[in-house]
């Protein structure tokens, strides 16, 4: 690796620029742990570039993008521009085309229960309390949601609509290998979600997956139909390590997984491409509800930060120094609006407030 580290931040739209500058705050602190001269440029991306560009994903942006080692994404999109046709919107206009363009065909969501937030889950007190820490990993580019035909036909009652859902055995072996590896990181489990009593895709995912487990001997590999892990996720969700999906049933599952943690507001995500070039975001969306109020929980963008840190810059140490001090900061009692559930020694803090508390506990 060279011994320069490009980050290219795209901060968007909502809430997306009020906890960009927390995690920014995280990273000018970090920066002298890491043996490596980290330079960053900021581009416009989403609504916000619609607005001054006239489109989602300008060419400035995505040249930039190209020129560095990662990307750090806010969130993007809003009411102000749901009157424009889909493929223009900013979702659909920037952060699927960046998932197109680099490829980033692996997306990994953690979702784990901190000791201090249990209150927090819906879930009931004898299910919370064995905790739970999961890695969903969902196939982000290929799938229904890319499938091809797909569109709408006919008139009156005969009308009808279509999708397609199909993975080519190379989308299907690579993020296999992805999910193994991941695996063998932790505690060595994969639970493989499909509809293999209906689906082909199905049936093809779970022979090759098969196949591909004699290869890695040291992790079992478990089947699930999406509509039983659904419930079991409900039930008893410390069952889970890893769980591999498609695009369609990860999406499903991934935020199920955000639910039962309490907090859309403290979960990160990491889409990459085979190698290992990721765009690192909050699993929650640019929130407009709460946005320009300081109240956004800036955890899950400080946290797509240490993913970033883990798995581009390969530097588990200052991660895991990120993460601690997230801990510590909750452990203290320290709350944003979303994580506040009127504890004892809970304290209300702003968006700022939690940035600079977590920047001043990494030690
Ligand atoms: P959302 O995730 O933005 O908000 C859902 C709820 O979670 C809201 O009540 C919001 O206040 C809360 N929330 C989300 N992040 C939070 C945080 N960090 N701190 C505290 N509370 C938080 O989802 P939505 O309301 O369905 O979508 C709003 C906009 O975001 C839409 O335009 C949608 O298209 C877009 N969106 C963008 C992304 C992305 O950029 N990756 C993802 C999802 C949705």
């Amino acid at each position: 690796m060279s011994n320069i580290f490009k980050i290219a931040i795209l901060p968007g739209d909502g809430i997306g620029p009020e906890v960009m500058k927390q995690a920014i705050k995280v990273l000018n602190k970090i920066k002298h742990f890491l043996n490596i001269n980290i330079i960053t440029n900021e581009y416009s991306v989403g609504g916000s570039a619609i607005d001054k560009y006239g489109e989602a994903l300008p060419k400035k942006t995505l040249l930039g993008c190209e020129n560095s080692n990662a990307i750090l994404f806010g969130s993007v999109g809003g009411p102000k521009w749901d009157y424009l046709p889909l493929n223009k919107r900013p979702e659909k206009g920037s952060l699927l085309k960046l998932r197109k363009h680099f490829d980033l065909f692996t997306n990994l969501r953690p979702a784990y229960i901190y000791n201090n937030l249990f209150t927090l889950s819906p879930l009931k007190k004898n299910i919370i309390n064995k905790g739970f820490n999961i890695l969903c990993i969902r196939e982000l580019t290929g799938g229904i949601y890319f499938g091809n035909p797909s569109g709408r036909k006919g008139n009156g009652i005969n009308e009808y609509s279509f999708d397609t859902e199909i993975y080519y055995r190379f989308e299907i072996e690579r993020i296999a290998h992805m999910a193994f590896n991941f695996a063998l990181q932790r505690n060595k489990i994969i639970c493989s979600i499909d509809k293999a009593n209906i689906l082909n895709t199905s049936i093809m995912w779970r022979e090759i997956l098969t196949n591909l487990s004699h290869q890695y001997s040291k992790v079992k590999l478990e089947f699930m139909y999406i509509d039983n892990a659904v419930m079991q996720l409900m039930k008893n969700p410390s069952q889970f390590d890893v769980i591999l999906s498609t695009n369609l049933f990860g999406d499903i599952i991934s935020d199920q997984c955000a639910m039962i943690t309490g907090s859309i507001g403290n979960l990160p995500s990491a889409s990459l491409n085979n190698k290992f070039f990721g765009l690192y975001e909050p699993a929650g969306g640019s929130a407009p509800d709460i946005a320009g109020k300081n109240i956004a929980n800036p955890i899950a963008q400080i946290l797509s930060l240490s993913m970033m840190i883990e798995y581009s810059l390969k530097n588990k140490i200052i991660s895991k120094k990120i993460e601690n001090a997230i801990k510590k900061v909750l452990k203290a009692g320290y709350r944003t609006q979303d994580l506040f559930t009127n504890q004892l020694n809970e304290k209300i803090v702003t968006t700022e407030d939690m940035g600079t508390l977590i920047t001043e506990f990494i030690i």
